[in-house]
């Protein structure tokens, strides 16, 4: 058990989002919901409702809307959504390579932390499959591969 390797968040005076980098560069409450899908349909936002109920039933959650997307921590990044006119992209980070037939993009930026991006059209797609895999994804935002014993991924201050 590797606890000491997480450090204290660093809190932003300003809007009081919390991050695992002090400083880290963030939105600070300058971007809002209704802003960020006032080009999209109806629907797309009611699907993005659906996906942050999905998101915050796993856990303490900070959404942070930002310019073009929307993004979920916990202790680090972990999901985001990308309003579309008449869909919405949902991105989700996972520690492995998954193949599902709404991916429409995927991106290795760690070994942690697999982008994959998802084309939702429909309340259907947030099926149990995609409930689950937002769930292993939370595991991404809480830095479950620090308990892991691989010393490479461990942040040393
Ligand atoms: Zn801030």
């Amino acid at each position: 058990m590797t606890y000491q390797a997480k450090r204290p968040l660093w809190k932003c005076p300003k809007c009081g989002a919390r991050f695992v980098i002090a400083n880290m560069w963030h939105s600070c409450g300058k971007y809002s919901l209704r802003e960020l899908f006032s080009k999209s349909d109806p629907h797309v936002f009611r699907l993005f409702r659906k996906f942050e109920r999905l998101v915050r039933a796993c856990g303490r959650v900070t959404m942070i809307p930002q310019k073009t997307r929307v993004v979920f921590m916990e202790r680090d990044r972990f999901a985001g959504a990308y309003p579309r006119k008449s869909y919405l992209i949902c991105g989700i980070g996972l520690p492995r390579k998954i193949r599902h037939p709404k991916l429409v993009k995927y991106e290795a930026y760690a070994p942690h932390f697999r982008g994959h991006l998802f084309r939702i059209e429909s309340e259907k797609d947030f099926d149990a499959d995609f409930a689950a895999l937002v769930h292993e994804s939370y595991g991404v935002g809480t830095q479950e591969y620090l308990k892991k014993e691989k010393p490479s991924y461990r942040r040393r201050p």
